[in-house]
């Protein structure tokens, strides 16, 4: 690394650190007050109050009850139980699932797995900016179809969904409305009354709380098999002795980023914009997902005749942690089905960078990624034989 060099993490839609007033919340839960919240004595009293009270937490930040809120291992977990479980709980009524194009493979490869199993699942395309049209959610809706799971917003390109909409229209139809929030929580707000949702899927790890917690809503009422078989905890519906610690920082972390949403929305907007406008100036570049009704934090682009992949290494050596956005594609060397989905062209779809603004990002920050990933897309291009005349450096 040269001098010049400073470390900036851009990978919040991956993982946050947990915060230092969570981690400290959690840690009498890992020594003195170590209590199995199923057992009877003292110690054990005080592990049950500390998970009710985290249940508190979670239910006032998403408007629901307490006993609608279900802890899990985190976002994984809480999409297979939610479709898997609506899945087999509602066979004899119909087979038929809605999904969108752009969802995690949390859910993608839960549906695919479903299929095998006999149901049928309805991929509903997107538009140009990854959004998903409520007209054709209805326009799928057959006598057949049981559940409907869009997220609230997107991990890669950070779009957010017209969730309430295609909300209302589930209930008018009586179909169940499964929503993937997990990017969502902590940076917009969510109410599963107004917005009419059934289920919701949130993550620990992506909202300053710890890593392998998450929770899975589930309105009263609905009818839903356990994913976990087992003992009687969380009212018999996913066994398994709780991860009090997880749950405590997890409790905390969304009740806290709830109530800095008003501020850090402010100040995460204004830093975004500030990244777009500086990536943007680079020429042959495009903004994915939609320009305003995005996530705070997300900026996607893709850069003409250049690899996604290049540009990470590179910015790694300079000190910037950053994504694709895409799991997948270094593995396979496929191009991300959401960038597919949203329509970006042959020639672009393998030059994204996705970086994701966190509360200590800074514009110094900013500035740095502006600069640098400026810096090596010229580099990039100026050794790619792909590069038109016109966009080299001087003197190449
Ligand atoms: N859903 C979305 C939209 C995500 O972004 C992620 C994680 O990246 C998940 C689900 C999976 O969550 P977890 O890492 O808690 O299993």
């Amino acid at each position: 690394m040269d001098t010049e060099t400073r470390l900036v993490y851009m990978d919040h839609a991956a993982t946050t650190a947990a915060r230092a007033d969570v981690v400290e919340a959690m840690v009498p839960y890992m020594t003195e007050q170590f209590g199995n919240p199923s057992s009877l004595y003292d110690v054990a009293k005080v592990s049950r109050e500390a998970v009710a009270r985290a249940r508190d937490q979670v239910a006032a930040s998403i408007g629901a009850e307490p006993d609608e809120i279900f802890f899990t291992s985190g976002g994984t977990e809480s999409d297979n139980w939610a479709l898997k479980g609506v899945a087999f709980a509602h066979r004899g009524k119909g087979n038929h699932i809605i999904t969108s194009a752009v969802e995690h493979h949390a859910i993608t490869h839960t549906c695919a797995w479903l299929e095998s199993q006999g149901f049928a699942v309805t991929y509903l395309p997107v538009d140009g900016y990854g959004m998903v049209d409520p007209v054709d959610v209805e326009a799928a809706i057959t006598p057949e179809t049981i559940l409907i799971s869009v997220m609230m917003a997107n991990n890669e390109v950070g779009t957010i969904q017209p969730v309430a909409a295609i909300g209302a229209i589930a209930r008018k139809h009586g179909v169940l409305f499964h929503t993937d929030a997990v990017q969502a929580a902590g940076h917009i707000p969510i109410d599963v009354q107004a917005m009419h949702i059934d289920l919701l899927s949130l993550s620990g790890h992506k909202f300053h709380g710890p890593k392998g917690t998450g929770a899975l809503y589930i309105r009263k009422g609905v009818q839903i098999d356990p994913l976990m078989h087992g003992g009687a905890q969380e009212r018999g519906m996913r066994a398994g002795t709780e991860n009090v610690p997880g749950i405590v920082g997890m409790g905390l972390a969304l009740s806290l980023a709830n109530a800095e949403m008003a501020e850090q929305t402010k100040r995460m907007t204004a830093l975004r914009e500030r990244l777009v406008s500086g990536l943007l100036a680079i020429p042959a570049t495009r903004l994915n997902g939609h320009p305003t009704e995005r996530l705070p934090n997300n900026v996607n682009v893709v850069f003409a005749y250049i690899e996604g992949e290049s540009v990470l290494l590179l910015l790694n050596r300079r000190g910037i942690m950053a994504s694709t956005g895409s799991a997948c594609s270094s593995e396979s060397g496929e191009p991300s089905p959401v960038l597919r989905a949203c329509g970006v062209p042959n020639d672009m779809i393998h030059g994204s960078l996705r970086l994701t603004l966190g509360e200590e990002t800074t514009e110094a920050d900013v500035d740095y990624c502006v600069a640098t990933v400026t810096e090596v897309v010229q580099r990039l291009r100026d050794l790619s034989p792909l590069t038109p005349a016109e966009l080299r450096s001087t003197g190449n």
